[in-house]
Order: C-alpha cells, then structure tokens, then sequence
C-alpha cells in the first residue's frame, strides 16, 4: 500500500491517505509536546516505541472483542490503519489520582479511586480541550447517545485488559487517554494509541514514573523510561 496525500500533521504523528480510500497509513514521530504543544522537545526512539507498543495493546484488545483501527504494522515507525472520522472526545479513565483529577479535586497524587472514573473532554486546542459531560455531548451533536454508551462500555473494558497486561509486567495503569472513530458505515472503533504519551504507568514496586509525566515535569531519564515500557510489554515479542 502507498502513501499518497498526507491529510494530517499532529504533534506526535502524520496520517497518509493510500490508494485504498478505506485506509491511512499513520506514522509516528520522536516528536513530544506538553501543556498544549507550549512545551516542545524530542524523545529519541519515541516513534518507534509508541508505534510497537500501541499495536501491541491494540492486537490484544481486538482479540477480546473490541474492534479497532489496527490493520497492519508496516514498519517500525508506520501502521496501516483503517479510515475514520475521529469523535472529537479525549476519553479518560482512571485508577489513581494524579494530573488533572488530582489538583481539580483536592486528592493526593497515588490516591487510590474505589472505582474507575471515565471522564470526557472535548479535543478542541483553542479551547484547551475542556471536559464535558453526556449531556454536553448528545446537544453539541460530537457523538449520540448510543455511541457514547458503547464508547463508555469499550473503556472500561479496555481498562481492565490493559491492567491485566500490565500487572505482569510490573506496571500499575494509573490512568490513561483514548480515542474513537467512527468507520463509513456507522460503526465505532478504537483509534488513536495507547502509549507512554497517552497512558500514565508506575513502576509497581517503586512507584518510578514509566511516561511521558518524565518530560512534562523534567524528570529526566525519558528516553529511559520508554525503553523499560518497550521491553517489559514486549519483551522479546
Ligand atoms: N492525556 C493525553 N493527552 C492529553 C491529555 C491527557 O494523552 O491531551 C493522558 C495523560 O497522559 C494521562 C491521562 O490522559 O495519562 C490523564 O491526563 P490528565 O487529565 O491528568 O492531564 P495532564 O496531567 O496531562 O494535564
């Protein structure tokens, strides 16, 4: 499959139209941002590792019944993936307090939440994606009723796939950000990636930060810390 247009530059990826009008082609780029692409750097081997990784999750996620945007990993750096329009929601769900819930409400960072929390924002830059509700969702037309029921229901269990992953592995999900799409025909998908840039992981013993919190908060150690995420998920895979 050959690239062709490229329809879209964000701060982590390019997506490429191919000659197939159903398929992109995205590829992932070392390049980081945080705080509203205010902070700007570059995280060596970071494309590669998010690409892997992602695809990882993505392949295990399908295989329980969750469909998604993953067709094929092309390259290192590249997936073939399937063409959607993306909801415009940044969908949240949480296991511990820690960034935005934490200072919004009050909690310690590493307060342990008695129940998962699902939170949506609106992916709008201009207005520093704020968060909204169902409501907010169904009247702004962003997706229905629905497909905001089955989106929530995708997230839970992905939720709990993820943590079953990374429990293995010694890494404690404490809270992480999807995406959906949504295919011609009407139907929902996972799109996006589930990577350090969009997932908060601990180290279960020690607690280290495995993520991209290393280069919003200049911890130090990042490119460290997405290869130690490589090679525990994946292993030798
Ligand atoms: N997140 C993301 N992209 C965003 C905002 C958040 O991938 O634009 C992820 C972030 O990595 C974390 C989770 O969503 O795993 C919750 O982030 P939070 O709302 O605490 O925001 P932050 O602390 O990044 O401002």
């Amino acid at each position: 499959m050959n690239k062709t247009e490229m329809l879209y530059e964000g701060k982590a990826k390019k997506v490429w139209a191919t000659e197939d009008e159903n398929l992109c082609i995205v590829s992932y780029k070392d390049d980081a941002t945080a705080f509203n692409g205010l902070k700007k750097g570059t995280i060596v081997g970071k494309g590669s590792i998010n690409n892997r990784v992602s695809n990882y999750f993505m392949k295990i996620i399908e295989d329980k019944g969750i469909p998604t945007h993953v067709v094929e990993e092309l390259s290192d750096r590249e997936t073939l993936v399937k063409r959607v329009e993306i909801v415009p929601l940044e969908v949240i769900v949480r296991n511990i307090a820690a960034g935005s819930l934490a200072k919004r409400l009050g909690l310690e960072e590493g307060t342990v939440m008695s129940h998962p929390v699902l939170e949506f924002c609106y992916k709008n830059d201009a207005l520093n994606d704020p968060m909204v509700n169902t409501s907010h969702i169904i009247a702004m037309g962003f997706a229905t009723r629905e497909e905001l029921d089955l989106i929530s229901k995708y997230s839970f269990q992905i939720n709990e796939i993820l943590k079953g992953i990374l429990e293995m592995d010694n890494i404690t999900l404490v809270d992480f950000k999807i995406e959906f799409g949504r295919m011609k025909d009407g139907t929902i998908i996972l799109a996006d990636e589930i990577s350090p840039d969009t997932c908060r992981f601990w180290d279960s013993r020690t607690s280290e930060k495995l993520d991209k919190d290393r280069f919003r908060r200049d911890l130090g150690g990042v490119e460290d810390a997405y290869q130690e995420i490589l090679k525990r998920v994946m292993g030798n895979k």
